[in-house]
């Protein structure tokens, strides 16, 4: 689960994270009364979307040559301006897609002085089973850029959960970082302040870009992108009440109802497939027969029908959709399950693109009997190989 900046910001900073003062309002009327209780004279004003690359965002309903999502302001009629042609508009960034995001919400905040723009970022790193930081001196631009062009510019520090972040870590990470003086001193207690946060909240990513020295020599969070691992939101329930759904995809709003791990992609071709690693390699499979997948749609091991007629329902509800293959290996899960569960969701919205379906496994003979019995104009598939290279000649003969 992610959430805003500014709530990523409030979270750090009951932990004892420096971040500016700021207010966070919800209509441009509330903008000049926020901005008053910021001392100024500079004020940032922040679109808030589940999204990063703001800055270099273009508005869509905005001429080409207007500013971004984050807009330095200098005066309250400034502040009030930027806020008007911000909220209610759609920011497109590097990670909304093309559809971009509306801006339902503004972070005013108090401006910062900026030295020097540096990036630090906390995560799993799952081939030495630790948290681990990852900062480099580079902050404030595209992190993916500087990994790819210069990547010597990029230090990780795994941290060893039994001690926590040690002096020497700590040493570490602020040479990693060229911090000297006062900048040195903040992050020798940042960073296990940070790690902290990280560790308690359950975090999966805690990225701050920028992590900024100010003219002053000091350090503050001048951005910050949290996620939550799901899997551990039932010991926050706090941190459950900031979700805002209105920032996250609706079919996978309905999935998570149903507990099907649904994540949408840009594809045209919808996967219904039971296990992980199945659903992973028919993803695979339909790229390498040259189409991309809708989406990636785990039915699980012992779905019952409704849960297949709701994947179902999810998968056609996608205009993108130009076909849909149907992958099951029963093995907990029986292929007579999927079969009823296709065709209960097929009588209630009806089928108008090509469907593949192969079924392999417990009470096989009794799927295909269902489906080939129902009248459905389903193509059958003997195995994986086959299903997709049906499938996905079946997309471009549409198309
Ligand atoms: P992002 O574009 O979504 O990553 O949003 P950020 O919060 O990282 O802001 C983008 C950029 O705006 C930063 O890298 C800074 O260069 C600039 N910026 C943000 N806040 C301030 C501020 O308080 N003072 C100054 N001078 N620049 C800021
Ligand atoms: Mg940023």
């Amino acid at each position: 689960m992610n959430i805003h900046e500014y709530q990523a910001k409030a979270v750090l900073k009951e932990y004892g994270a420096p971040v500016a003062e700021g207010v966070a309002i919800f209509s441009a009327d509330e903008a000049a009364a926020a901005a008053r209780k910021l001392p100024g004279p500079l004020w940032v004003v922040k679109s808030q979307i589940h999204a990063g690359g703001r800055g270099k965002g273009k508005f869509k309903e905005l001429p080409a040559d207007a500013k971004g999502g984050v807009r330095l302001s200098f005066s309250l009629e400034d502040v009030v301006k930027n806020a008007r042609e911000m909220l209610g508009h759609t920011l497109v960034t590097a990670q909304t897609g093309p559809a971009g995001k509306v801006v339902n919400r503004l972070y005013i905040e108090d401006g910062a002085d900026i030295e020097r723009e540096l990036y630090l970022s906390i995560l799993v790193d799952r081939s030495v089973g630790r948290p681990a930081f990852v900062v480099s001196t580079e902050g404030g631009m595209d992190i993916e850029a500087v990994a790819e062009h210069t990547p010597e510019k990029i230090v990780t520090v795994a941290i060893d959960p039994d001690t926590g972040v040690t002096e020497a870590d700590a040493a570490r990470l602020c040479d990693a970082l060229e911090l000297e003086g006062a900048a040195r001193a903040d992050g020798m207690t940042l960073f296990p302040i940070l790690y902290k946060a990280f560790m308690e909240k359950d975090m999966s990513l805690l990225e701050i870009n920028p992590l900024i020295v100010m003219k002053d020599g000091r350090l503050r969070v001048l951005d910050a992108k949290v996620s939550f691992d799901g899997n551990a939101l039932f010991r926050h329930p706090e941190i459950v009440a900031l979700r805002d759904i209105t920032e996250e995809d609706e079919k996978e709003i309905e999935a998570s109802k149903y507990d099907l791990a649904y994540v949408a992609l840009d594809g045209n071709i919808g996967c219904m497939v039971n296990g992980a690693g199945l659903a992973m390699a028919t993803m695979d499979i339909i790229k390498l027969y040259g189409a991309e997948p809708a989406n990636f749609l785990d039915v699980g091991g012992g779905a019952s029908k409704e849960k297949v007629t709701a994947a179902f329902k999810i998968i056609t509800s996608d205009p993108n959709v130009k076909g849909i293959l149907v992958n099951i290996f029963g093995g907990i899960m029986r292929c007579d399950v999927i079969a009823e569960g296709v065709l209960a969701a097929v009588r209630e919205v009806g089928l108008q693109v090509p469907l593949v379906v192969r079924l392999e496994g417990t009470n096989v003979e009794l799927g295909k009997k269902i489906i080939a019995e129902s009248g459905l104009n389903v193509i059958a598939a003997d195995d994986l190989d086959d299903a997709a290279k049906k499938i996905v000649a079946a997309v471009k003969g549409a198309a």
